[in-house]
């Protein structure tokens, strides 16, 4: 069949036909009817974190990481030091790329099935005044935890640090306030929750940190400071702008209005959630994570212990069915996981662990459903 998969990843999600269709067409990226898309774009994605007063926000080309990439780059100056707040690995390709940015870094190590802890960073920043920006990653994709940004954004306040945030897989769905949390970059992408296609990233910086940005980055590419500054003077992005995947964004944002915005999303992606824990459940799987500390965006599940189990042959046998699942992305067990997010309900929910159930079956492996 000629059907597209449903992606039941963390990005590239399912797309809506709307937003596909957006891509259908030309666009110059000095022309002025495409420079109107990316500031109409710009204008919503500050007013889903009521940061228009606060902040700016500024797109770079690229997949997720060479936003956060740029943010640390263009943030924090080269003498800074950075403390990453550190529970899986995506926390660990922060750490790696702020060392390869020549950046200063120390980690600060969690269990990768917790929360990090505030008052842990609150006893590190006291004990340690080098530090001068952290890093918090506010879903962490790889196990699927949500770290507490509100509490974390106000030890940094309390004591005068800066804070960037890669909220890349929460951005949309879980609620983020500019008015409520203080922090100076704040980082999400086109291809998660907001549901476009991937290629391109957004970073929210503070105005009040914006000026001393200048001259920060060493790389010419991944300098936001560069970029916002020639987008505000000439309307264009600085270099080639992915253009199609940034009208499908800006179609997928409209959409998102539709819907009811954040609240309307978490809604849909909570219902997913809890479709396929109580589906998996019943075919006998356990989620990795304790439910008080998990996010209604992915689900870490413990692979079955059975001698027939082997993650490839599971995923091509629930791909056989019309999903793509996602290899686990924890070091000691074997794990796999399913994304709640993109264009889709609790009806491709069901049709999932359906598939699930198939696909063991399939294997010889007995499930309790
Ligand atoms: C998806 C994601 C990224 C970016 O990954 P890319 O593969 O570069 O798009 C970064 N951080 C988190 C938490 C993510 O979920």
């Amino acid at each position: 069949m000629d059907r597209d998969k449903i992606l039941l990843t963390p990005g590239p999600l399912t797309t809506t036909l709307r937003t596909k269709l957006a891509m259908l067409r030309d666009w110059g990226s000095w022309d002025a009817d495409f420079n109107a898309v990316t500031a109409g774009l710009r204008r919503s994605l500050l007013q889903i974190v009521q940061g228009t007063d606060s902040h700016v926000v500024v797109p770079l080309q690229g997949s997720g990481t060479f936003s956060v990439e740029a943010a640390v780059a263009t943030v924090v100056p080269r003498d800074g030091h950075v403390l990453v707040l550190d529970n899986g690995a995506y926390c660990k390709r922060a750490a790696r790329l702020t060392t390869m940015m020549g950046r200063r870094c120390s980690v600060l190590a969690f269990d990768e099935a917790q929360p990090v802890s505030a008052d842990a960073l609150d006893d590190k920043l006291q004990s340690d005044a080098s530090i001068s920006h952290v890093v918090l990653i506010h879903c962490e994709t790889g196990a699927g935890v949500l770290n507490p940004l509100q509490a974390v954004a106000e030890v940094c306040e309390k004591h005068g640090k800066g804070l960037i945030v890669d909220a890349m897989s929460s951005f949309g769905a879980l609620e983020i306030d500019a008015r409520k949390t203080r922090f100076d970059a704040l980082v999400a992408a086109s291809g998660k929750c907001l549901e476009g296609v991937p290629g391109m990233g957004f970073v929210f910086i503070r105005k009040a940190v914006l000026d001393a940005c200048a001259g920060n980055s060493q790389s010419l590419a991944m300098d936001l400071h560069d970029q916002y500054v020639y987008m505000e003077k000439t309307t264009q992005w600085r270099f080639t702008p992915p253009t199609h995947v940034v009208v499908a964004l800006a179609e997928a944002v409209r959409q998102f209005e539709e819907e009811g915005g954040q609240p309307a999303r978490l809604e849909r992606y909570t219902a997913n959630y809890e479709v396929l824990v109580q589906g998996m459940a019943a075919l006998g799987f356990k989620p990795f994570l304790d439910p008080a500390v998990q996010a209604p965006i992915i689900v870490t599940f413990h692979a079955p212990d059975h001698p027939a189990y082997q993650f490839k042959a599971f995923y091509e046998a629930a791909k056989r069915h019309g999903f793509i699942l996602y290899p686990g992305k924890l070091t000691q067990i074997e794990t796999f996981r399913v994304g709640c997010i993109g264009a889709i309900g609790p009806d491709e929910m069901r049709q999932a662990v359906q598939a699930v159930g198939l696909a063991m079956r399939e294997m010889g492996i007995p499930c309790t459903d």
